[in-house]
């Protein structure tokens, strides 16, 4: 392929590197060669960049960061300080996306021409990173130190005409971008004017005051990244250094967060949710079925969570309820939802008209015989779920999709109500559906690679992400939360309290410790799920404590009283005495004496009983990977995602560590069947004998 193409005295040089033209080594020394020929050919007199196929670029490539391949000539910042310092004009063309290192690489240029509809943003944050390629100086010399360190921070793409004004780019336009692009560059080129961003000044009037404001803001947990406060630092040094002397901050900022173990779990996360898209077995090949009209059955707490996720994405929804009643009452739930976030400016008052629009309500189960695809989300009971599916299996299109939120429930079992078993899967949404991450979607035995594919091409299209689960009690997440809630249990019965378990593991990073996740869940729920759960596992054991609870009426947030008290008006939960007095005297009960135990033990026994059930569940099958089970954890349940998820732990901390602590644990402090609870995964022991990875283990070829 030539280096460039030149038109009318203009080099139009191409990153091409598909899918993404990420800007690994291989395209760095394209462009820097190009950009060589280019200077000295005496047919140009200006230069523009594009990016071939969907887009600019999509920054630097991930996978490379920690190789030798990183540091190599040309790094990204030689290859930027190149183009600004080019003695003829060089202009960006930007379409599709410019994020990341892709933004910055424009950054370098001396203008910028961008289709309205480009997405633009420096994401690096989210990585536990600093935009490392000029982006945190030479951004605030454009658009001012503040707008450039909201973008930084938020870490967001943004659709480029809504940067419009802002001094990012010198076009936006809905034209031919390569065409304006080059015109722009003939103009400069004829002009004989280069700006060059690095030699523009940044000033700010209080800047102090404001860093020290920006700062002020940021609430960051103990042990995760620093990213956001070295983004201040880095947008401040753009303030009071000259450019040189702030790209070597951010230069050794960068290379710092680069070798944190922040950095390794984020990263970890962000590959590991990609890979999960990946569809199991045949679905690879299969192309998914359009999804044009949908439906959802049942309009209580999730139904209308789970229409408002795909109003949200454009995609009209009909709504089924038992009764008139029943229906009002969800549609009205709807319409307050998008009033109030209309209200509180979340959405204009467009979209939230637009989105109610695509809600539309029936009761006659008739409004969705032509629907592409059914979700049922009705009461988690087998008697109704039967109803509803022999109900749908007679009405619905023989090409629809018919899916059930089921929690618990065997989806084998619901889709044997049907006569097309193959069009049956789950897609368990996450309370509040329209706001939660995560979606699994649960392969059943028969589900047909063709729903497989649409599923996940339904969670992209709905902003989720989707994981693939096989069937079991619980699926992936909602099954390894049960031995992470009887460890949680049996560290009271030895002599923890529930505020020094939620704190111990609030500390180490998870979102919420286990009872007060129980609260916000409700215990009533709970103990229905951990009754199903004993039927299945006879031979474990909860404390008694989380009958007590229960049976004291204490359901949770909902009734304002739970594993802790809450106090109307008060955010934070309040220890409760009643509670703490039950469990000290089950602790009696049991002939235990309560001991002191430490947070680094609490933390330790409740992420090894959730690795030990992760690999039980690689083992069977019934995730497709590790990294699977890193994202439900990650997405869904409030794992730090700067520690890369509990399976990611385990393989840090080494499996022969992890068993060396899980028989501590078993043959530790007397308690009843510990040793029974803490029996290692088959799959745990074998890789450890053999040094091998849970990373590298292979799921057994699907659909
Ligand atoms: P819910 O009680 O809030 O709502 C159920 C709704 O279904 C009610 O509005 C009811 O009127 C309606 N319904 C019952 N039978 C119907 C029928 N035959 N036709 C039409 N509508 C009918 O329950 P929920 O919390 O929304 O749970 C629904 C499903 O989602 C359950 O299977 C549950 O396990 C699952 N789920 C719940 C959560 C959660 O946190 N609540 C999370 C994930 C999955």
């Amino acid at each position: 392929m030539s280096l460039y193409q030149v038109t009318d005295g203009v080099a139009v040089i191409t990153l091409d590197r598909p899918p993404l033209n990420t800007l690994g080594l291989p395209l760095r020394r394209h462009l820097d060669n190009a950009l060589f020929a280019a200077q000295s050919d005496s047919q140009v007199n200006a230069i523009v960049l594009k990016g071939a196929g969907r887009g600019f670029s999509a920054g630097g490539d991930i996978t490379e960061f920690d190789q030798p391949d990183s540091d190599q000539e040309p790094s990204p910042r030689a290859l930027h300080d190149h183009i600004e310092a080019s003695h003829k004009p060089v202009v960006a063309a930007l379409h599709g996306m410019a994020l990341g290192g892709g933004l910055e690489l424009a950054l370098s240029c001396h203008a910028r021409v961008a289709h309205c509809a480009t997405q633009v943003g420096l994401p690096e944050v989210h990585l536990g990173l600093v935009p490392g390629a000029g982006g945190t100086q030479r951004l605030p010399r454009l658009t001012g130190p503040e707008k450039a360190l909201n973008m930084i921070l938020s870490g967001r793409t943004f659709r480029a005409d809504t940067l419009a004004g802002s001094g990012l780019f010198d076009a936006v336009t809905t034209d031919d971008v390569e065409a304006q692009a080059i015109t722009l560059a003939a103009t400069l080129a004829t002009a004989g004017t280069i700006s060059r961003t690095g030699e523009q000044p940044c000033n700010m009037d209080n800047a102090q005051a404001f860093f020290a404001y920006a700062r002020s803001t940021l609430r960051l947990q103990p042990g995760a990244s620093t990213a956001p406060l070295d983004c201040v630092d880095c947008v401040e040094a753009a303030t009071l250094k000259s450019f040189h002397r702030g790209q070597e901050q951010e230069s050794n900022t960068f290379r710092n967060l680069r070798n944190s173990p922040q950095f390794e779990g984020l990263r970890h996360v962000f590959l590991a949710e990609r890979k999960a898209l990946t569809p199991p077995g045949k679905a690879q090949q299969v192309k998914p079925l359009p999804l044009n009209t949908t439906a959802v059955i049942g309009g209580g707490t999730m139904g209308t969570g789970i229409a408002m996720a795909m109003a949200n994405a454009g995609i009209p929804v009909v709504l089924v309820e038992r009764d008139d009643t029943a229906l009002a009452r969800a549609l009205t739930t709807i319409r307050d939802h998008y009033e109030g976030s209309a209200k509180r400016g979340k959405l204009s008052a467009e979209k939230a008209a637009a989105n109610t629009a695509l809600i539309s309500g029936a009761t006659d189960y008739s409004a969705v015989s032509d629907c592409d695809l059914i979700i049922e989300a009705v009461f988690e009971d087998i008697a109704v779920k039967c109803q509803v599916f022999e109900r749908l299996d007679a009405i619905a299109k023989p090409e629809a999709i018919l899916a059930t939120n089921t929690s618990m429930l065997d989806v084998n079992r619901i889709a044997q109500f049907t006569r097309r078993p193959q069009s049956v899967v789950g897609l368990h949404f996450f309370s509040p559906a329209h706001i939660m991450k995560l979606l699994e979607i649960v392969q059943g035995d028969l589900t047909s690679a063709k729903v497989m594919a649409t599923a996940l091409a339904l969670g992209k299209k709905i902003g989720k992400t989707s994981v693939v689960s096989g069937v079991c009690e619980g699926f992936i997440g909602n099954r390894m939360l049960q031995p992470y809630l009887m460890q949680a249990g049996m560290l009271l019965d030895e002599g923890a309290l529930p505020q020094q378990i939620d704190s111990a593991i609030e500390k180490w990073g998870m979102a919420m410790g286990p009872f007060r996740m129980c609260d916000m869940a409700g215990n009533d729920l709970g103990g229905k799920i951990r009754e199903q759960h004993l039927v299945n596992h006879p031979q474990l054991v909860y404390s008694r404590c989380f009958i007590e609870v229960e049976a004291m009426g204490r359901f949770g947030q909902k009734v304002g009283r739970g594993w802790y008290d809450y106090i109307p008006g008060q955010r934070a939960p309040v220890p409760s005495e009643e509670v703490n007095a039950a469990v000290i005297a089950e602790s009696a009960r049991l002939g235990l004496q309560r001991r002191f135990i430490s947070d680094e033990e609490i933390v330790g026994r409740l992420l090894l009983a959730l690795v030990n059930e992760g690999a039980r569940i690689l083992e069977e099958g019934i995730a497709q990977r590790a990294s699977d089970i890193d994202v439900v954890y990650t997405a869904g349940y409030g794992f730090p995602s700067w520690r890369g998820g509990p399976m990611f732990q385990a393989q840090q901390r080494g499996l022969v560590d992890v068993l060396t602590n899980m028989s501590r644990f078993a043959n530790g402090p007397t308690y009843q069947k510990a040793d029974v609870f803490w029996s290692p995964a088959p799959l745990l022991s074998r890789l450890a004998a053999n040094g091998e990875s849970l990373f590298n283990v292979q799921a057994p070829e699907a659909v």
